[in-house]
């Protein structure tokens, strides 16, 4: 997608993109491509790929919650950004947190949240599953994308979510995603609140955004050890 597809199909998700937002977008683009082969950031290099499949991508989320506010937002397994960086660089209100398990990812980030001059975004270096308690029960919105399945993400999201707030899983196809996540939805106090499955304006990739209410707090006991999770569905 071209930069004159991509300002059309955001003004179709209400997005009214300004000169310095393109612009910050470009000077990312060009970062990812620079430290690319240092890095192994992204298998996406065409220009106009990344703006699809990565920044538009990541800018779809917005067909699901209004990010117009003053929210805490959790990225788990954020990678080169995606879709944390992005949203921070077209709603600047949101606080973001950026977590990934893989520090050259969290080098990359840090150097572009420089570059750019964004501020009140903060990028940790772990593991979701071994977060500090610190981060229990505080954000409005726990986001994932090309992480893991519906069932291990929503054990690894939920217990950092307010009451009330909302894990927010980008997902291509997801229907057996969906079934095999049932019963640690339940156990976890969520609910389904709303399911956007549309394809990408490439006219071929299914996604779908599926955005989960989380009614109770949760026991301290979740989120399990990651070989637990893995091995021990929840019922
Ligand atoms: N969200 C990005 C990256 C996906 S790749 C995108 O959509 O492009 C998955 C990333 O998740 C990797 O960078 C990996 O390091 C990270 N990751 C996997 N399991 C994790 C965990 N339990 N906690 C934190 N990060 C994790």
């Amino acid at each position: 997608m071209n930069i004159n597809e991509f300002i059309k199909e955001l003004n179709k998700l209400n997005i009214k993109p300004t000169e310095e937002e393109l612009t910050k977008l470009e000077e990312y683009a060009r970062m990812l491509l620079e430290y690319n082969n240092k890095f192994n950031l992204t298998a996406i290099t065409k220009i106009e790929d990344i703006y699809l499949k990565h920044f538009y991508d990541s800018l779809s989320i917005t067909k699901a919650v209004d990010l117009n506010q003053e929210l805490k937002i959790l990225d788990i397994g954020t990678g080169a950004g995606f879709p944390g960086l992005v949203l921070k660089i077209f709603f600047p209100k949101l606080e973001i947190i950026l977590l990934d398990s893989n520090n050259k990812k969290i080098s990359f980030l840090n150097e572009v949240i420089k570059e750019l001059g964004l501020k009140n975004i903060k990028c940790i270096h772990g593991r979701a599953e071994e977060l500090p308690t610190e981060y229990r029960e505080c954000f409005d919105i726990v986001t994932s994308r090309a992480v893991a399945s519906l069932r291990i993400l929503t054990e690894l999201s939920v217990p950092f979510l307010k009451v009330n707030g909302y894990f927010v899983a980008l997902k291509g196809k997801a229907e057996e995603e969906l079934k095999e996540a049932e019963s640690t939805l339940k156990v976890l106090n969520c609910e389904i609140e709303k399911m956007e499955k549309f394809i990408l304006p490439d006219q071929i990739s299914e996604r779908t955004i599926i955005k989960i209410r989380k009614e109770k707090e949760t026991p301290d006991t979740y989120p399990r050890k990651y070989d637990k999770i893995k091995k021990q569905v929840l019922k």
